[in-house]
């Protein structure tokens, strides 16, 4: 399960404080001494850790903890509103273009989940009574096209494709046009994956980034990799301006710590949370139930 080491960790800390009638400030200290290590423990970057720990002890010093009945309460409440904050706040929703179609690009690292979560996209889209279109875009990895039309069949979403042969650029740029003529409202482009960062795909990127005009940027992000999915954000965000994050297998053993850095490194809002290797609708990402799961 997700998260557990840190979870586990974070409620044995606030355990302590809970039942205490006064709080002292060296129980304070110790109990943010010991938040800092169960954050970075779950891998969340140092930065990140160092300006949350400060921006909790001052609303800590701040609160007046002394005059409080329940100080222990006060700081776990602290805590869990640093840590909605920390994952952007709220859910930020998926952007809607004036004049449909709404183009979506999903841009990642192979294997991170673009496929399944363009699949998982397309069907909350027809859950909220859309009409999405697939693009296969990824014409490098051998069966990516299949295993789009699998899906797509499976879920009853269209996919367009023009087979391995034809540019990426080319197909979106037809995929949109047949959106544009058979009314669809969402177009999602699925994209080729990376195993490292590498310029002859990222100009790929960009050249459909310009003739696709897209109006989100998703990087789907593998959550299992911690810190360096942050890096990896952060790489793409340089080059492409992403507008959100998807982060997925959030149902493997994640310690937790790209979901809670993503954010404050890239400045990028996580919008989806992906659980599960089957074709599920996408979940909106809310900051505040995550933090709450987090905190027990
Ligand atoms: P792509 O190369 O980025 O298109 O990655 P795929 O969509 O092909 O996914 C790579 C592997 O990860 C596949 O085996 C998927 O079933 C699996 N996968 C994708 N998303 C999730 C998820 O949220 N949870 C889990 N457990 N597996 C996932």
């Amino acid at each position: 399960m997700a998260f557990e080491g840190l979870s586990s960790r974070l409620q044995n800390v606030f355990g302590k404080l809970r039942g205490k009638g006064k709080v002292s400030e060296d129980d304070v200290n110790e109990a943010m001494r010991e938040v800092r290590l169960a954050l970075l423990e779950a891998d969340v970057n140092f930065k990140v850790v160092k300006d949350f720990i400060a921006k909790v002890k001052e609303r800590a010093i701040g609160q007046e903890l002394a005059k409080s009945f329940t100080p222990g309460m006060v700081i776990i409440d602290i805590v869990n509103k640093e840590l909605t904050e920390l994952m952007g706040g709220t859910n930020t929703k998926l952007a809607k273009a004036n004049k449909p179609p709404t183009v979506i690009l999903m841009a990642g690292l192979q294997g991170a989940g673009k496929t399944t979560s363009s699949a998982k996209l397309a069907k909350l889209l027809l859950k909220e009574k859309h009409k999405p279109l697939l693009i296969a875009g990824d014409i490098y990895r051998p069966a990516a096209i299949k295993q789009l039309q699998v899906l797509g069949e499976q879920i009853g979403v269209p996919v367009f494709t023009m087979g391995d042969q034809t540019s990426p650029v080319d197909i979106a740029r037809a995929g949109l046009q047949q959106a544009k003529d058979n009314g669809h409202d969402y177009v999602i482009i699925d994209t080729a994956g990376r195993l490292h960062i590498d310029e002859a795909l990222m100009n790929e990127l960009k050249q459909i980034h310009e003739t696709t005009k897209p109006d989100e940027v998703l990087l789907i992000v593998d959550a299992m990799t911690g810190q360096e999915a942050v890096n990896v954000a952060q790489s793409f965000h340089s080059q492409l301006e992403l507008t959100g994050v998807i982060l997925t297998k959030l149902d493997g053993d994640t310690r937790g710590g790209a979901a809670l850095s993503v954010k404050a490194v890239t400045g990028c809002p996580i919008k989806f949370a992906a659980t599960g290797e089957k074709i599920e609708p996408l979940e909106p990402f809310h900051p505040e139930r995550m933090a709450s799961r987090i905190l027990g």
